[in-house]
């Protein structure tokens, strides 16, 4: 069986890998001429983690990675609100994986070019469509630089991993509308920065109406003075936004104001977003799910078969446990046709549960809470507006719907 797979991404990658595990001949068509580290923090939890750990890739991400200890929630005053334990802290066997995007994708592209072979990974190659007979399928591409047409190439199966903007979706459904606009702006960037909390923290503060942050280090001890790479997504709601691209680049006075005295004892979160290397800007959009992604030869895995919102830490890991999902049936032998229907059938609902968890009840739902019952007032103390077991039940849904709680995980491999 020859597959062709359409991305390098997290997702082509994972599954590229994964395939070649089980000895399944596998080339990936990368529109990008290089593939440069773009992209800012990413993290990767549990559930997908023990996936990577399972391709022999745990050391090398632990050079690059920071291991996430700790979640903690603040109220815009900096107050605590709730901390958890997360990865190897938390009891999980996989660690949580806090890592610059340009980082896991290199980790994952090194490992397949050295494993499978360099020529099996084509750059500068960006898939137009395809077409099919009973017996193939075959994709059409252009030279990514210059647009001139490139030989379409023939395989078993196409598995479109070419993220937001999927040309293979489009094909598929042509009549689907533009992306949701969940009225919530963003900025991110990295910043070099003195370790806080421990230097393993993930932190969410504030609340959406007059900002919140996402803030945690993806990158230990980048210099002699010990500072750390830290991530940061300053989420605004508004109705002012641009259309979704990964590399826009974003204004420091369109979102610094609403930070402007978040000077914690923790950390002082403007002077550490006046510092930061760039700043992006990126809407926080979703689509609705899809009702199928499989059509013959075809289907979709990772962003391009469900973008969500990036609220639960969920994007790589989801295209992750689809690669595993469809590389397990894949490689069970039998009809591959038939086993493109069963990978759709295992994951289109798991996902579609994690796409509208995420627009209605992510992790963060723990901060909407306390902004809703306190009045958005600072509290004398927390257990006065809410127990620390209503906050826990609230964590351990969404890592339910997301497959990540302990005892999901801790369930037998099926493979
Ligand atoms: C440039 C970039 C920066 C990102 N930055 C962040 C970030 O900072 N934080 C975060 O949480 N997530 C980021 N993401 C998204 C994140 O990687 C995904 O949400 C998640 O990892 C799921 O991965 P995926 O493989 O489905 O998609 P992606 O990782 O987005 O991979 C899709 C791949 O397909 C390639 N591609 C697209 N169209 C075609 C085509 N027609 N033909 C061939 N190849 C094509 C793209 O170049 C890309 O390499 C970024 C994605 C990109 C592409």
């Amino acid at each position: 069986m020859n597959v062709a797979i359409v991305g390098a991404g997290i997702g082509g990658l994972t599954l590229g890998l994964m395939l070649q595990r089980a000895g399944i001949a596998a080339r990936v068509f990368e529109a990008s001429p290089e593939v440069r580290p773009l992209g800012v923090g990413i993290n990767v939890l549990p559930h997908a983690s023990r996936e990577l750990g399972r391709l022999g890739l745990e050391a090398e991400l632990t050079r690059h990675a920071v291991l996430t200890r700790e979640a903690a929630f603040f109220n815009r005053f900096g107050q605590l609100i709730y901390r958890e334990p997360l990865g190897r802290d938390a009891g999980y066997e996989a660690p949580q994986y806090s890592i610059h995007r340009g980082d896991l994708q290199r980790v994952l592209l090194d490992a397949f070019a050295q494993r499978a072979g360099a020529q099996c990974l084509q750059t500068g190659w960006r898939c137009t469509g395809f077409t099919q007979d009973a017996g193939s399928v075959e994709l059409a591409f252009v030279d990514a630089r210059s647009g001139a047409r490139l030989p379409s190439q023939r395989a078993d199966l196409a598995i479109a991993c070419d993220g937001l903007h999927s040309a293979i979706r489009k094909q598929l459904h042509p009549a689907e509308g533009e992306p949701r606009y969940s009225g919530v702006n963003m900025w991110r960037g990295v910043t070099r920065w003195k370790p806080f909390l421990g230097g393993a923290t993930m932190v969410r503060a504030g609340w959406l109406t007059h900002g919140k942050m996402v803030i945690y280090p993806i990158r230990d001890a980048i210099d002699d003075a010990g500072n750390q790479l830290v991530n940061w997504v300053a989420e605004i709601q508004t109705p002012q936004h641009r259309q979704r691209d990964w590399t826009r680049p974003g204004e420091l006075n369109d979102f610094i104001g609403a930070f402007a005295d978040w000077h914690f004892d923790w950390l002082d979160v403007p002077a550490m977003i006046r510092a930061a290397d760039s700043i992006l800007e990126f809407p926080m959009v979703d689509q609705d799910p899809l009702p199928w992604w499989t059509q013959g030869r075809v289907t979709l895995l990772g962003d391009a078969a469900h973008p969500m919102v990036p609220r639960g830490s969920n994007g790589a890991g989801q295209a992750i446990l689809d690669a595993r999902c469809l590389a397990d049936l894949l490689g069970a032998g039998g009809d591959p046709v038939a086993a493109l229907a069963a990978y759709e059938a295992r994951r289109l609902a798991a996902t579609t549960q994690v796409v509208l968890t995420n627009r209605s009840n992510p992790p963060d739902a723990i901060i909407r809470e306390v902004w809703q019952r306190s009045g958005d007032k600072p509290f004398e103390r927390i257990e006065d507006v809410i127990s620390h077991e209503e906050l826990a039940r609230m964590s351990e849904r969404y890592k339910q719907v997301a497959g990540f709680d302990r005892n999901t995980l801790d369930r037998p491999a099926t493979s």
